[in-house]
């Protein structure tokens, strides 16, 4: 029997082949007698595990050498302190405000330094990117922050900034969580990415952070040294106990990808699926996105259902919204509700959500929007 279609936004739906694989390996691990979450950080088994996971990564990705990969812990809020803490040197930091998450990071650097808004668009409701020709780059910001891939609003960067093209030579940092996997990522761009696992990778508890060497070594005095990441890169993610079972998971993942065909068969499958749910809701007079379609995202697909005026129902309370809830749950299509901050659904089509998922997905908008 197949199990229902999980449109979760995170933790998210994880791929039936990870699971089935950590299920079978639950009790013993290869043999060892042990499994992964009993086993010592240090010994052989679990290095083999790191070891493993870090290189596919890098070759999935196509990392450069002079990139560091950490796995830490404390999610993408964490690193909202940890990478002002070791990169601010108590400086500017530009932010470009593009919802929700890029708003939380912007928030929090302010305790750790000055942290300016060089452009914004909750003045669209964050339905946009502002271009980069317009953002306000200060000549001393000791790094620039955006969010690639905007969970709740669903707005994606389908390109990553050219710094240098704007006359700015600061690192650019990346939130990535919602998308890390999902597409290649331009490193000739990015002075330091990071991202919770949770969304694409395994399991909550995991932070991936990929750092320019150059970046690292000016964390501040207060910088608690678990996360100075100079301190973990030397350590190799061993400064303290990483979280093990999050890096297997995630190394089953990247395992799964490699076997899918990497990051460009991907990318193909997660444009495929965003294709047939967009096109289907532009064509429909019961469904909205209303974000540009420009910058629409291929991972998180908000979407509202029409009064009978037109107007957007945002209240997921609203009988209509509940009706469509529950109808798709009782088909085993779950987790299709917005976020509370932007009312309405939301589908969360990450890499492990299959093409098949979508096209039930849309067949029962279809039918619900017959029977509306
Ligand atoms: C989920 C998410 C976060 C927050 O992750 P936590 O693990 O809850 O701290 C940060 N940024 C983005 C883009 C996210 O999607």
């Amino acid at each position: 029997m197949s199990r229902p279609y999980n449109f979760s936004a995170g933790p998210a739906a994880l791929p039936e082949e990870v699971l089935q694989t950590a299920a079978a390996e639950m009790l013993d691990w290869h043999g060892s007698g042990m499994g992964v979450m009993e086993m010592s950080h240090r010994g052989k088994e679990f290095i083999s595990i790191y070891e493993a996971a870090e290189r596919d990564l890098r070759d999935l990705l196509a990392v450069p050498e002079q990139f560091k990969i950490l796995f830490m812990q404390g999610g993408g809020l964490a690193e909202n302190a940890i990478v002002p803490l070791n990169l601010s040197r108590g400086g500017a930091m530009d932010f470009v405000i593009t919802g929700s998450w890029s708003q939380k990071s912007h928030k929090e650097a302010s305790k750790y330094g000055q942290a300016r808004v060089a452009a914004s668009a909750q003045d669209a409701g964050f339905t946009q990117v502002p271009a980069a020709s317009s953002w306000r780059l200060g000549g001393e910001a000791q790094y620039v922050h955006i969010c690639s891939n905007e969970t709740i609003h669903g707005v994606e960067f389908h390109e990553l900034p050219d710094l240098k093209a704007l006359g700015c030579t600061a690192p650019l940092v990346v939130d990535f969580s919602s998308h890390v996997c999902s597409r290649p990522v331009d490193w000739s761009r990015v002075g330091l990415a990071f991202g919770g696992a949770q969304k694409n990778l395994g399991p909550a508890g995991l932070t991936l952070v990929v750092v320019r060497e150059d970046l690292l070594g000016h964390a501040l005095a207060v910088c608690p040294s678990a996360f100075d990441y100079q301190l973990v890169a030397q350590n190799q993610s061993m400064y303290n106990t990483p979280p093990t079972y999050g890096i297997y998971i995630a190394g089953l993942t990247f395992q799964w990808l490699k076997r899918q065909g990497g990051i460009a068969a991907m990318e193909a499958r997660n444009i495929a699926k965003a294709h047939l749910l967009y096109d289907y809701m532009d064509g429909s007079q019961l469904y909205i996105n209303p974000v540009d379609k420009a910058v629409r995202s291929r991972m998180n697909v908000p979407f509202f259902l029409r009064a009978d005026d037109g107007q957007p129902l945002l209240d997921p309370a609203h009988p209509r919204n509940a009706a469509f809830l529950d109808g798709a749950k009782a088909k085993g299509l779950l987790q299709l509700k917005g976020h509370k901050s932007v009312g309405g659904m939301r589908a969360s089509i990450y890499n492990a959500m299959p093409i098949e998922g979508v096209q039930a997905l849309v067949s029962y908008m279809r039918e619900f929007e017959r029977r509306a």
